[in-house]
Order: structure tokens, then C-alpha cells, then sequence
């Protein structure tokens, strides 16, 4: 049965010609059963008529009227303004685009029922671009169900979505999909129920639920998308554990002379988990492992650990990191820690010019060089490893897992497929994880270095900017540095810059006995070494930067760190920032420097940060208020678009589909049939 419904091809639908079927598979939708799983984003009530004298600004409304004009004017925009009356007042209808037939319809007389926002205009109340059709002599419409509305692309407008929903519904009663969940985890909703009520609910709905995404019908749509979000991972993992890897067992001899090298002892908690990666490395498959760690507890070491393990045994290592500057500072760490070994690690990022790029990848091909740290820059086609072991992914919520896997596959059918170990300093929740990163074993270094001083953070209203700039003064004439962090809303590189040097500058006005560094996306890589080379030896007291610091930057004498306008970022960013101070013995400080009035939710945000220094908390409060797509951020989410789940409203539903997802998972055909229902072809990994 459901095979007939999966195939049935979208041209059989009514409206549905080469072109819009085109459309439609660019979209993802590739036949009948994707269009009932194309499930409404949110929906509007159109059952009830309002009279436009009770119309209020700010409102979607239906509107039952007569034209009374309709002209063509001439103002800044050309526009259709039509003057439609119901009895009790008057409303204008204003399009920006139309078309002359358009016009001609809306002849004087014509009764409308039209939906839309409703907005204070030049004339009274106005709708822009209202949805409306004309009404038959004497008709009456009777909508009784809420409008779906679908999630769309440009081309594809509401009214064909509704249409085409439509008819893939009333197939539903011919050729219904498989019921493939366990019927005890429906919720009370069987499969076709469940899709029937929300691509048309009804009127009674409690609409608030709904929107919400905790109606049962919802839940139960949501659990099956989870369940199959966690066996595609769990199937990437067997597809990954599948292939060979090398064995890379435990060298005692180099580990022994590597701790003999260090100015400190690992904690307890890295020596667990270098411990847990040894283990891994020596066996013949795969290492799938995350590492997770709060700010500062030291994940560098243990991937120095496992990575001087896997070039012992004759290996190379690829180790990626989020920006230049953490490349370039882990470089500089693996490159201090391992030199008595006598590995030198050698740099690749998208600057590495021309000349010296072919030296690297000639050195890389050979064998010779054992251990290359970089950017993005390492999935570069012509990026070509000898005998590629390990790959270490620093910072991993900046990437995805499309790049984690086109970095792995580079060293397939050569030596077997290297091991993976994936470093991050966002605690991830642990809900969220199992199905983020349900194909990942995980370690956690739950333990801070010794003599790590909390970092006290204080809230200061930007009012107070001066005794801000004297506090940064007091601190670095005791010696200590400091760093002003400029944010902005913007993604641009050139804004951020710009706003970071008109700070900078002001900053050298109120302290002109500060050597003041600045710093930023910009800037040249050679020029962001200079800058940050003279930050650690100290040569700079303040410096003022953009979140470009956000990850990894390690200068221990750093104790005090303003952020600007902190309510623009995220709490997770706001953590790692703050994470750049408290790594020395001096009491640190963090300053948020927030614009005033903030929103309730801006405040709870911030205090959150006042109250914990701890990441897990952090990161918990942030899924609560921002939800997964901030926490994970947006690569990674990219990755795990949902169409109806949603991690903050679903997190209860997680423990269950993992639970379904065991059970399932024993039956092939279900769980391929599951996958490929929700997944399809959107995710590469469903299909790897
Ligand atoms: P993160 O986990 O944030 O990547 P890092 O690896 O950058 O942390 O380590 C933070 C700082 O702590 C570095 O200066 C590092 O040399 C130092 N460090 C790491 N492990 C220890 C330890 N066991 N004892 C003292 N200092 C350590
Ligand atoms: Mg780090």
C-alpha cells in the first residue's frame, strides 16, 4: 500500500505541471507522500468575518466588503489602491504589484472577502497585498477549518500548497503511508489521523496548543520524525564503523616523554579521557568520539595526546579549528608540547598563499609532514593525505557534520578510515546530544584545572560606559590586561571592523597611556599574529576586539573582559567570550556593558550568566530560552532541519524515540522505510 502513495509521481496531481513538479523537487518534495509531510509551520483563523469598523492595527483579519473604487495611483510606488466598504466603514486595499486584469476585476460593486494584515495607512486602515477572491452574487462562505500555512520557497505560493495538500489528503483514504511507529507511542493519533488533522484542523482546535506545537496529533508526528532522525545517525555510525580503520595502539614511551615536557600534571578528568581516545585509537575501528569540555579545562592536551599516538604509530593527523587564530594558536601549542618529540606541526588556512600551499600539500602527499593544523581549508579537493589516522574537529558546533564527513572520506580505500574525535567547548545538553550526536560515543572533562578562580560577572548599564573604561584603567596599571569586545547584530565582517576601530580609537582618547591592540576579521592573518603575539607577551594591556576571540584564545594574564552590548549574543557565545578570562591565578572579572531598556528575556539571559560559570548550566538555560538552532548553531542545524520536531518544545519526546529507535531498529525494512520518510534526500547521511 504505501509503496503506491511514495511513488505516485506529483504530475498526477491537478495543477501540477513539469515546471511546478520541478519546483517542487528542488524543494525536496519528490512525490505524494513528501507533500502530506510537508506539514504546516503555523496557521491562521479565517473563520470568522470581522467588520472593518471593529478592525484594530496590527491584526490579521477577514474582511467581507464592496469595492467602491479602484485606482491606479501615482505616489513614491505606483500602486492599486481599491476602497472596499461592508456597511460598518470603509478600508483600503493597497497592492504594489498587479496586473491590469487585476485591476478590471475590482470593478465597482464587487463584493470581496479578503484576509490580511491590518495597518494605520495614509487613508484610515489599510491592507497591503491582502489575500482576497471575489464572492458570487449572494454567496456566503463558511470556512470552518483554520488555514494552514505551509512552509514555502519563492514560486510556490500558499494557495498551490493548499491545493496540492489537498489532494495528496484525499488520496490518503485510497493508499494510506504504513502506521510505522509501535501503536503504544501514538499519542491517540494513528498516522493518517494525525496528518489529516494538521494539514486541516479544525475550528475548535485550541489553537494556542497547536501553535505551540503540544497538540497529541503533533507530538505524535514529532516523535516519529526524532525516531527517525536517530536511526539515521545510528546508521551512519554502523556505515562509518563499517569501514577499517588503522590500529593505532597506545605508544608509553612518547606519552611518558610528552608529560615529562609539560609545566603541569593533566587533572584526573584528562587523564580518564586520554585514556578512553587511547583506547579507541588501538582498535580496528573507527573512533567516533566527542569530547566535550567547559571553556579552559584543557581539551588541547588531549588532542595533543591522541594525536602524538597516531604519528608514533606512523600516521598522520588533520586537525581543524573554527578560525585562523585558534589554528594558529593550536599550532603554536601542539608545536611547543611536541617539539621534544620532534613533531612540528605545519598551518594551512585559506591565506596560506599560493607558493607555500603546493610546498605543504607536496609534503602532505609524501608522508613527510605528520601533522597539519588548519581552517576550512583542509576539505579542499586537492587536499591529499599519505596515511591520514586521526581527525581532530576543535569547536564542532561551527561545523557540521557534512564537513566532519568529507574530511573522514578524503582517507578512504587509502588506509582505512581515519579515527574522528570532535572537541567542544558548548556543553551540549544532554538530550540534545543523543540526538545531535547520537552517532558519537562521548567523553566529558568535568573537571577544571587546578587554582582556576571563578570569573565574577557583573551587569553595568552602558550609562555607566566611563567607570567601565576606569575599571579597565585600574587593571592594567596593576599589570593585568584586559579585552573590550565589540559586538554586532550584523553577520559583515566590515561593520564589525568598522564599529571595532571607531571603539578602538575612542578607547586610545579616554586611556592615552594604554598600548591599545586591535583586532578583527579583516585584518590580514600575518597582521592578527602580530597583534595577538604582542596581547600574550604583554606588550598590549587592552584589547579591543571582535567576537572573533570568541573560541580558544589563551593568554592566562588576561583578567578582565568587557562585552558590549552583550544582549545581542547568544548565551553559549556569551560564555566562551567570557571563557577567555579566568585562566590565570589573578580574580577575574567580566563586565556585560548592556544597552538599556532590555527585554524580560534579555534579562533572564544575562543574569543566567551572573549566576553560573558553568557551561552545562549555561547551556541548558540557553536551549530553554533560544531554543536548538541558537544552541547548536546554525551549521549544525542546517544539518538537522526538522520539519515538525523542535528540540525546546520536543525535549520531553527525546527519551522515548530513542527508546522507540532501539526497538526499531531490529526491523530493517521499517527502519529504512522511517529514514527515508523523514529524512529523504535532504540529509546526506541518510543515503552515505
Ligand atoms: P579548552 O578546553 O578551552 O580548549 P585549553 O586546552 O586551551 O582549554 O586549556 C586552557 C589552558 O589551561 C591552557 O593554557 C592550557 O595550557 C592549560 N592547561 C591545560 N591542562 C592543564 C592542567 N592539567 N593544569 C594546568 N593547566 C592546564
Ligand atoms: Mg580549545
Amino acid at each position: 500500500m504505501s509503496e503506491r502513495l511514495a511513488d505516485q509521481p506529483l504530475q498526477s496531481l491537478r495543477g501540477v505541471g513539469p515546471k511546478l513538479a520541478q519546483k517542487l523537487a528542488d524543494y525536496g518534495v519528490h512525490g505524494v507522500e513528501d507533500l502530506l509531510f510537508h506539514l504546516p509551520l503555523r496557521y491562521q483563523d479565517r473563520t470568522r468575518v470581522t467588520p472593518i469598523a471593529a478592525l484594530q492595527a496590527g491584526v490579521d483579519a477577514v474582511v467581507e466588503a464592496e469595492v467602491r473604487a479602484a485606482d491606479i495611483v501615482f505616489g513614491r510606488r505606483r500602486s492599486l489602491v481599491a476602497r472596499v466598504q461592508d456597511g460598518s466603514g470603509t478600508l483600503t486595499l493597497r497592492f504594489f504589484h498587479f496586473s491590469a486584469a487585476q485591476k478590471n476585476n475590482l470593478r465597482t460593486g464587487t463584493r470581496l472577502r479578503c484576509y490580511g494584515n491590518v495597518r494605520r495607512g495614509s487613508s484610515g486602515l489599510e491592507m497591503y497585498h491582502p489575500e482576497y477572491r471575489q464572492l458570487e452574487e449572494g454567496e456566503t462562505v463558511n470556512e470552518e477549518r483554520l488555514t494552514p500555512i505551509y512552509p514555502t520557497t519563492t514560486g510556490i505560493s500558499q494557495g498551490q500548497w493548499r491545493n496540492l495538500c489537498s489532494q495528496a489528503l484525499a488520496l490518503l483514504a485510497r493508499a494510506a503511508p504504513q502506521d510505522l511507529l509501535p501503536p503504544q507511542h501514538s499519542h491517540g493519533y494513528s498516522l493518517v489521523q494525525a496528518l489529516h488533522y494538521l494539514h486541516n484542523p479544525p475550528p475548535d482546535v485550541p489553537l494556542g496548543q497547536l501553535q505551540e506545537g503540544r497538540h497529541p496529533a503533533q507530538l505524535r508526528l514529532a516523535l516519529e520524525e526524532l525516531v527517525a532522525h536517530n536511526l539515521a545517525l545510528l546508521r551512519l555510525r554502523q556505515q562509518q564503523l563499517s569501514v577499517e580503520a588503522p590500529a593505532l595502539p597506545a605508544r608509553e614511551r612518547e606519552y611518558r616523554q610528552l608529560l615529562g615536557a609539560l609545566p603541569f600534571t593533566p587533572t584526573g578528568a584528562q587523564q580518564r579521557v586520554i585514556s578512553e581516545i587511547s583506547h579507541d585509537l588501538a582498535r580496528q575501528q573507527p573512533m567516533l568520539r566527542l569530547l566535550q569540555g567547559d571553556v579552559g579545562s584543557g581539551k588541547t592536551l588531549v588532542a595533543a595526546c591522541a594525536a602524538l599516538q597516531a604519528i608514533s604509530n606512523g600516521f598522520q593527523v588533520a586537525v581543524m579549528a573554527p578560525t585562523e587564530i585558534l589554528a594558529e594558536q593550536h599550532r603554536q601549542n601542539f608545536g611547543s608540547w611536541l617539539a621534544a618529540l620532534g613533531i612540528e606541526p605545519v598551518l594551512l588556512t585559506g591565506k596560506t598563499r599560493a607558493a607555500a600551499r603546493r610546498d605543504i600539500l607536496a609534503a602532505l602527499a609524501c608522508g613527510e609532514t605528520g601533522l597539519l593544523v588548519g581552517t576550512h581549508a583542509l576539505f579542499q579537493a586537492d587536499v591529499e593525505f599519505h596515511r591520514l589516522g586521526l581527525v581532530i574537529v576543535d569547536e564542532q558546533h561551527r561545523f557540521g557534520v557534512h564537513q566532519r564527513l568529507s574530511l573522514t572520506e578524503k582517507a578512504r580505500g587509502r588506509s582505512g578510515r581515519p579515527h574522528q574525535l570532535v572537541m567542544t567547548a558548548t556543553p551540549i545538553p544532554r538530550t540534545l546530544s543523543m540526538v545531535a550526536y547520537a552517532d558519537l560515543d562521548c567523553s566529558v572533562i568535568d573537571e577544571l584545572p587546578p587554582g582556576r578562580q571563578p570569573v565574577t560577572t557583573a551587569l553595568i548599564d552602558s550609562a555607566r560606559r566611563n567607570q567601565v573604561i576606569e575599571r579597565v584603567a585600574s587593571a592594567c596599571a596593576d599589570g593585568r590586561q584586559a579585552y573590550w569586545v565589540c559586538t554586532l547584530v550584523e553577520e559583515s565582517d566590515v561593520l564589525q571592523a568598522q564599529a571595532a576601530e571607531s571603539t578602538a580609537a575612542e578607547l586610545a582618547e579616554a586611556l592615552p597611556d594604554l598600548r591599545i591592540g586591535l583586532i578583527h576579521g579583516r585584518l590580514k592573518a600575518a597582521e592578527k599574529e602580530a597583534v595577538m603575539r604582542d596581547f600574550k607577551a604583554g606588550e598590549i594591556s587592552l584589547l579591543v576586539a571582535t567576537t572573533v576571540i570568541e573560541v580558544g584564545v589563551d593568554v592566562p594574564n588576561a583578567s578582565l573582559m568587557v562585552i558590549e552590548n552583550p544582549e545581542r549574543l547568544g548565551l553559549a557565545q556569551l560564555h566562551q567570550l567570557r571563557g577567555r578570562v579566568g585562566r590565570g591565578q589573578a580574580a577575574s572579572h567580566c563586565v556585560l556593558l548592556y544597552q538599556t531598556p532590555l527585554s524580560q528575556h534579555g534579562k533572564e539571559r544575562l543574569a543566567a550568566m551572573r549566576e553560573s560559570n558553568d557551561g552545562f548550566y549555561i547551556a541548558e538555560k540557553d536551549l530553554a530560552l533560544r531554543g536548538p538552532g541558537e544552541v547548536l548553531g546554525t551549521r549544525q542545524t542546517g544539518d538537522m532541519s526538522f520539519r515538525i520536531a523542535d528540540l525546546s518544545v520536543h525535549e520531553d519526546l527525546l527519551d522515548e524515540a530513542r527508546r522507540v529507535g532501539a526497538e526499531l531498529s531490529r526491523d530493517t525494512q521499517r527502519e529504512s522505510a522511517l529514514v527515508r520518510r523523514w529524512t529523504g534526500d535532504r540529509q546526506r547521511f541518510a543515503s552515505v
